[in-house]
């Protein structure tokens, strides 16, 4: 699929990632392997021994005018919502603190490999001056999602957990094991927990994280200021099913000033296409995290050229085949 309508993209946890001079605007390179790596992004402040230590985590310090002030943001304001996108390697984990100090963590990435990912979002939260996640949301119960959270429980408190309310996919061992672990956790009782529906907006102060999926329902009416006819739907039939958690993820999207994040988790093409036809009903967006990783499972032209992205995050990971299929070297530059 081409993607016209997005200018920039960016993907994490590529093999060769690394950072780009500084001053330029994201750019995509091909590496060795023919994985898309990266990108750069050009800070004043970028943190390079933070870097080094997640291989690559891209930080964008979010003025409250939105992405053309981005250029050179004051990492300190106190009108800054920051958010890290930690390299999870093909996992996601999305850190959003508001200059209120609240933070949303979204997905804890893979578990074991040595605490490596619990260790990176730890270090991405000391490294904004947090010592405790406020709001921990799962999207869903696949490994490179939830996998992480009991590792990540044990090395920084967390206040509350946001989820979609039970595994549905008790079939796969592996994410039945993930969830039974969760829900260990959440059994401890240091937790509070809140099962999202569509339509909920949470309680995170100085963002506004309106739930546009969970557990298999979409919102049914459109977000004020979208609800437009959807273009790419007439060319596009209905996707069959999706029988995994996937299309039970757990979709959000947030809002600072006029600052708009997409992430939708694993949400795949079926619920895209119920979500986004015959109207859209997100409008645009600034930033897309790419629906499952960037596979083409997820992110269908009824999504992506209706919410017309102006910055696109892929959470790519080395042994991720993504970037192979589903994205050309040729779609970034006719963008
Ligand atoms: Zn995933």
């Amino acid at each position: 699929m081409r993607l016209k309508t997005v200018r920039e993209i960016i993907f994490l946890g590529a093999r060769h990632a690394r950072p780009g001079p500084r001053g330029a605007v994201p750019t995509g390179t091909r590496t060795s392997d023919s994985t898309f790596s990266f990108l750069a992004w050009s800070w004043s402040q970028w943190p390079s021994a933070f870097c080094h230590r997640c291989a690559l985590t891209l930080i964008l310090f979010c003025a409250l005018w939105a992405l053309p002030t981005l250029a050179q943001p004051p990492a300190n304001s106190a009108k800054s919502l920051q958010i890290y996108f930690i390299d999870v390697e093909g996992g996601q984990a999305t850190l959003f603190v508001t200059p209120e100090g609240q933070s949303l963590l979204i997905d804890a990435g893979w578990p074991g490999n040595n605490n490596r990912d619990a260790d990176r979002i730890v270090a991405a939260a000391h490294d904004v001056g947090i010592d405790k996640i406020d709001f921990a949301l799962i999207t869903h119960y696949h490994d490179d999602h939830v996998g992480g959270a009991p590792q990540l429980a044990a090395k920084i408190p967390i206040g509350t957990f946001i989820d979609h309310g039970e595994n549905r996919e008790t079939s796969d061992a592996i994410t039945q094991k993930d969830w039974l672990a969760y829900k260990q956790l959440l059994a401890t009782g240091k937790y509070k927990r809140i099962i999202a529906k569509p339509g909920d907006s949470l309680p995170i102060k100085g963002i506004r994280v309106e739930v546009i999926s969970s557990d298999g329902a979409l919102i049914e009416k459109a977000l004020p200021g979208a609800g437009q006819p959807n273009p790419a739907c007439a060319s596009s039939a209905p996707p069959p099913a999706d029988k995994t958690e996937n299309p039970r993820s757990l979709g959000t999207l947030i809002t600072f000033g006029r600052l708009k994040t997409l992430d939708l988790g694993d949400l795949t093409a079926d619920k895209e296409h119920e979500l986004m036809c015959p109207l859209n009903k997100i409008g645009t967006v600034d930033i897309y995290i790419a629906s499952h990783h960037g596979f083409n499972q997820s992110g269908s032209a009824v999504l992506v050229h209706a919410v017309a992205p102006r910055v696109a995050i892929v959470d790519n990971g080395a042994k991720r085949v993504v970037a192979r299929r589903h994205w050309t070297l040729s779609s970034l530059r006719q963008i």
